[in-house]
């Protein structure tokens, strides 16, 4: 399986396509998200990140007046998936590998099976809290915060495991992967200690940047900016959405802690139905592309959400 950041190196200044997928409810099937990712396929992605979802504690009220707590995964299949698509579509995988949710022993457990399966390539993340709560909680002996992760992944890369004192033992050979903010992490202070954790990332071993969406370019291309002054060179990938419905105009801001331009806010607030919506949508992130490309961005890694035609639509212009 090749890295990501040999993909961009082997692409010689060519902006790549990318996507990243959810997996399904729990209970649906898996053929409606392959048959979404297959028309993209045209558009030959590299690879195509799969989403972890953690636990979620939920409060179920019983028969005698009590109430139980359930913990349950809603999206359950993330390391199965890879594999469908990897032998489906025969592109690499990339799974998203939380701190949220796992003990250190169980993060080493999880990484060896992708090991095994000749996974090379994670995406590595704090997570955020579990549903229903408002703050972060690492498991006991589980990391807080993303770098941490990092360097047990790089740890592995050594051929250095937990609780194993012999000399160097077979190494794993992952590529890591590490999110940013452009707009600013929404518990960080400010955009320069943001920015200051990230450079731990990379110092922990961390090999490329994935950011968070964004509607305004001139946020990528600041935090670009400001990431090679403080000596970040590794690849930062920019994260992109296209809008799909008129509420989204209040539900991403509020989700993802972005800025929506007044221009598009106007265009979008301006259209008659969700379909016209979708369109501007299109037309605002196909010229948001063709800014990035003319940048120099590396991939351009598309959120897909489940859906597929809207991206279809733009990479065509593109790709
Ligand atoms: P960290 O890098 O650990 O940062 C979290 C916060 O802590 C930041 O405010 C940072 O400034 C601060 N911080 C970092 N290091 C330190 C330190 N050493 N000391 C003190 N403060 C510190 N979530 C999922 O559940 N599943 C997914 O599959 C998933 N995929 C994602 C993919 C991308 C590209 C992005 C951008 C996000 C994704 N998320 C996912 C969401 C992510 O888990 C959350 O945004 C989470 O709140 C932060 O994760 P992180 O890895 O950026 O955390």
């Amino acid at each position: 399986m090749t890295k990501i950041t040999d993909y961009i190196l082997q692409a010689n200044g060519k902006t790549l396509f990318s996507i990243e997928v959810i997996p399904p409810l729990k209970g649906n099937n898996i053929k409606e998200l392959l048959s979404n990712i297959e028309p993209l396929m045209d558009f030959k992605p590299p690879f195509i990140d799969v989403t972890y979802h953690r636990e979620e504690y939920i409060e179920r009220p019983q028969l005698d007046g009590s109430i139980k707590q359930i913990v349950t995964r809603k999206r359950p299949g993330t390391i199965g998936i890879c594999s469908s698509i990897m032998h489906k579509f025969g592109v690499d995988a990339v799974p998203h590998v939380l701190c949220g949710g796992f003990t250190r022993e169980e993060t080493e457990d999880f990484l060896m099976d992708l090991h095994y399966l000749g996974i090379d390539n994670v995406l590595a993340l704090r997570g955020d809290p579990a549903k229903p709560y408002k703050t972060f909680k690492p498991r006991t002996n589980g990391h807080s915060y993303a770098c941490q992760l990092v360097e047990q992944v790089a740890n592995m890369n050594k051929g250095q495991y937990l609780h194993e004192e012999a000399d160097p033992l077979s190494p794993t050979d992952f590529c890591i992967g590490v999110a940013a903010y452009p707009e600013k992490h929404f518990e960080a202070v400010d955009l320069d200690t943001d920015v200051d954790y990230l450079k731990k990332k990379i110092e922990h071993g961390a090999d490329y940047i994935v950011t968070q969406m964004f509607f305004d370019n001139s946020k990528y291309f600041e935090f670009v900016n400001r990431c090679r002054a403080e000596g970040i060179t590794v690849p930062i990938i920019p994260g992109l959405k296209p809008l799909s419905t008129k509420k989204q105009l209040d539900i991403l801001p509020r989700i993802f802690y972005l800025h929506m331009p007044e221009d598009f806010v106007k265009t979008v607030e301006s259209c008659e139905n969700d379909a016209h919506a979708k369109q501007a949508g299109i037309e605002w992130c196909t010229q948001q592309c063709r800014e990035l490309i003319e940048f120099g961005a590396p991939v351009l890694h598309f959120y897909t959400m489940g859906k597929s035609d809207n991206i279809y639509k733009i990479a065509s212009q593109l790709f």
